[in-house]
């Protein structure tokens, strides 16, 4: 059996920066489970999936998904039908309409299965899984459950921290709009009980990675 370290927060909390050293530092996979999320989102925009409402219920063709991603910390990629999104899958076209798939119970089930069937399948003693129900849907069983936060503030400066003035505006209210769209469907801001909270407003980099680290080894 692999062990699952179940690491959820909101965008811009660093929870994939951070996540990706905690498994380096165990030796562990790294699985990003938003980027399934973004990688369907594409498939989408691109034709490669068909996402229809019929009486109401959105239907995704989820048999013409076909998705591989890497669990190496040190080498990740992410693709579909072959084709290597590692990159489009963070442009902000993507963002915009990642939340409506994933607001869909046929994906989210999907989602869910897909996970736990790669962690199983990578033959790895553990994997540090991130993303928004891990805690919670995911891996409810995980020993080891965090959830990583920031204020908004904080978290909205990190995340446009490198860009112009005006693109930072941007960024900042997609960012918003994104976590208020996605905390319709799971609730990722407060922990579930049994989860461990880490608060990075005051930590840096090395800090919160430090901070996870020791929830794990407590
Ligand atoms: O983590 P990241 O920001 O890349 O996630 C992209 C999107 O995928 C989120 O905005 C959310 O809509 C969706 N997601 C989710 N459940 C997860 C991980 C991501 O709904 N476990």
């Amino acid at each position: 059996m692999t062990e699952i370290i179940a690491i959820d927060g909101p965008a811009g909390s660093g929870k994939s920066s951070v996540s990706k050293q905690v498994a380096r530092e165990l030796g562990y996979g790294y699985l990003d489970t938003g980027a399934a999320y973004r990688a369907l989102a594409w498939a989408v925009a691109n034709g490669f999936v068909a996402f229809e409402t019929a009486d109401g219920h959105p239907r995704v063709a989820l048999e013409d998904f076909a998705y591989s991603i890497s669990l190496n910390p040190d080498d990740f990629w992410v693709k579909v039908s072959g084709t290597d999104v590692t990159e489009a899958i963070r442009q902000p076209q993507i963002a915009q309409s990642v939340s409506r798939v994933a607001q869909v119970s046929q994906v989210r089930a999907y989602m869910k299965s897909i996970t736990r069937a790669m962690v199983e399948a990578s033959g790895l003693p553990g994997v540090v899984v991130e993303g928004r129900d891990i805690t919670t849907v995911v891996a409810p069983e995980a020993k080891n459950r965090i959830l990583l936060t920031a204020t908004e503030e904080v978290r909205l400066k990190r995340r446009s921290a490198e860009l112009a003035p005006e693109q930072a505006k941007n960024v900042e209210r997609q960012v918003s709009e994104r976590d208020a769209q996605d905390s319709k469907v799971v609730d990722f801001m407060t922990p579930a009980p049994g989860v461990t909270l880490v608060d990075s407003t005051e930590l840096n980099f090395e800090q919160t990675v430090a901070a996870v680290l020791s929830v794990i080894r407590a």
